[in-house]
């Protein structure tokens, strides 16, 4: 048996060097940056080195950079600082029906105090329309807040379609990138954003550690209270060894970036093909090309999803539901819903997520470990009939 992770959409191991950086940052360097000392002047050079090394990838200035607790945090932080900081500019705020709970509970608790929110349907390749942003505008509209890459079924919306349309207007402009910060080419310039979010531990830094982009001449009001660390935007001692981490991790994937997304897609579409063809009934879930390389959701129909993810666990593959569990009970994916799947498709589909600690030989055993598998499934549920 081998062990074949395909769940990097959820989380990625952590990479060697950047494990060594944070080792020397806790052991080490491990002084409060605040401090006046020689400990506390060793941990401050590598806040501005990690802020540029975030600020190099998509293209935005290093003080532009500040360091969060995660993508939740920054999310949060963008949605709620945004709209809280600039209500006098208005109360209507666009998001789309697929973004990440952390972008949608933020909206939904601003529901809550007078903000209105419309939520944009995505289409059933989960692209968000540029038209239909477009129309959901109105003269109180004061920000704009859509995912650049899903993260169930990777989707990769025209983020610079968007932007221009936006470009037109006094509305602030924020994506959640997690699932493409250093994967997908990003150019914020070029996109007309001026927020962005990123976490480490979906790019091969650690977790609880992230980032928010906010443009000079953004201005937010902030969720967190004391210290005044990252310019006030987030109060606390800053988390050295994470912020060392996140920028050497994104330093890594920039210069990975072209080579790691061509041998993925093409991993991906080995798999897929392999699967396809020795299964009838197996259709892919998201957009057919505009999609993120290491993305490969499928729907097998009349298979049991959770059933099947636990075979492939006890097989070494370690993919994921297309449905969210809770306390034991599955229910259908919102975002598979969202996009026109039935409950039961939704229920029957699994995502494979492909990534740097993969191998090729690790995606020909996962196809034939899944192919074995549905096979199996499809004979049982006929004979039982
Ligand atoms: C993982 C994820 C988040 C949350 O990031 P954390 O660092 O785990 O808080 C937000 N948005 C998307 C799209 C994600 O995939």
């Amino acid at each position: 048996m081998q062990n074949v992770y395909l769940d990097h959409s959820a989380t990625t191991p952590v990479d060697k060097a950047v494990a060594a950086i944070v080792r020397e940052y806790m052991v080490e360097k491990f002084g409060n940056p605040s401090s006046i000392h020689s400990y506390g002047r060793s941990a401050r050079p590598i806040k501005d080195q990690s802020r540029e090394q975030i600020a190099s990838v998509i293209g935005c200035l290093p003080e532009e950079v500040y360091f969060t607790s995660g993508g939740t945090e920054a999310d949060n932080l963008a949605m709620i600082g945004y709209a809280l900081g600039n209500r006098d500019k208005g109360n209507h705020i666009v998001i789309s029906n697929i973004e990440h709970p952390a972008v949608e509970k933020s909206a939904k608790m601003l529901e809550g105090m007078e903000f209105e929110v419309t939520r944009v349907k995505a289409d059933q390749y989960g692209e968000v329309p540029t038209d239909d942003v477009k129309d959901a505008l109105t003269d109180s509209t004061i920000l704009v807040s859509i995912m650049h890459v899903n993260n169930e079924v990777g989707t990769i919306n025209d983020l610079s379609a968007i932007g221009s349309i936006l470009s037109e207007h006094d509305i602030a402009f924020h994506t959640d990138a997690v699932q493409s910060f250093g994967k997908v080419p990003i150019d914020v310039k070029a996109m007309g954003l001026d927020m962005l979010s990123l976490s480490a531990h979906k790019f091969y830094g650690p977790k609880g550690i992230g980032a928010l982009y906010v443009r000079n001449g953004i201005s937010l009001s902030p969720r967190t209270f004391g210290g005044g660390q990252e310019s006030g935007y987030r109060s606390g001692t800053e988390n050295i060894p994470g912020i060392a981490a996140i920028g050497l991790a994104a330093s890594i994937c920039q210069s990975e970036i072209t080579e790691e997304a061509s041998k993925l897609t093409r991993w991906r579409d080995y798999m897929y093909d392999r699967i396809k063809g020795a299964l009838s009934d197996v259709s892919l879930n998201g957009h057919p090309i505009k999609r993120l390389p290491g993305n490969l959701s499928l729907l097998f129909r009349g298979v049991p999803g959770d059933a099947l993810l636990i075979a492939l666990d006890m097989e070494g593959v370690a993919a994921s539901a297309g449905s969210a569990c809770a306390s034991g009970s599955i229910t259908p994916s919102p975002v598979l819903s969202a996009i026109g799947l039935s409950d039961s498709e939704a229920r029957s589909s699994i995502r494979f997520t492909l990534g740097r600690s993969n191998s090729r030989e690790e995606i020909e055993y996962a196809a034939n470990v899944v192919i074995n598998y549905v096979r199996r499934f499809r004979e049982t549920s006929v004979n039982a009939h």
